[in-house]
């Protein structure tokens, strides 16, 4: 990332960078996480959260493509992640894969908005009364 480039986080800003959950870029699972309120960073400052004017993070973290819209990714960030980062980790951001989801719900949807994008046929799995069916 470079000065002016988009960025968000979520409600954590970084691990212990030792751990081997850390090293593989997974920082999620490290067991010294480092939040985004109320946590001390490396360097010694304290984490004040979504009403801070700045904090730290670590470089990776927080940054947004370019495709998706500042303001969009500020208000569903944590939802996009958890959807975008696991459709990445296993290979499914490739088109030709098939993906399925279990319900359309609020992360469903945005589950199958980012296959849809990456060329993946999605089959949505529900058993609401209308049915979503195979997109
Ligand atoms: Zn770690």
């Amino acid at each position: 990332m470079t000065v002016g480039d988009k960025a968000a986080i979520g409600c954590m800003v970084g691990g212990c960078d030792k751990c081997d959950d850390c090293t593989k870029g997974l920082e999620s699972y490290c067991r010294d996480t480092i939040l985004t309120y109320n946590y001390i960073y490396h360097d010694g400052t304290r984490t004040y959260g979504g009403y801070s004017d700045w904090i730290v993070a670590e470089e990776h973290c927080g940054e947004v493509p370019g495709y998706i819209a500042h303001g969009l990714w500020c208000a569903t960030s944590m939802c996009w992640i958890t959807v975008y980062s696991p459709l990445k980790y296993y290979g499914l951001n490739e088109p030709g894969k098939h993906l399925g989801v279990v319900g359309l719900g609020g992360l469903g949807h945005l589950a199958v908005k980012f296959a849809k994008a990456f060329g993946v046929k999605v089959t949505v799995i529900s058993t609401s009364p209308q049915g979503e069916g195979s997109h």
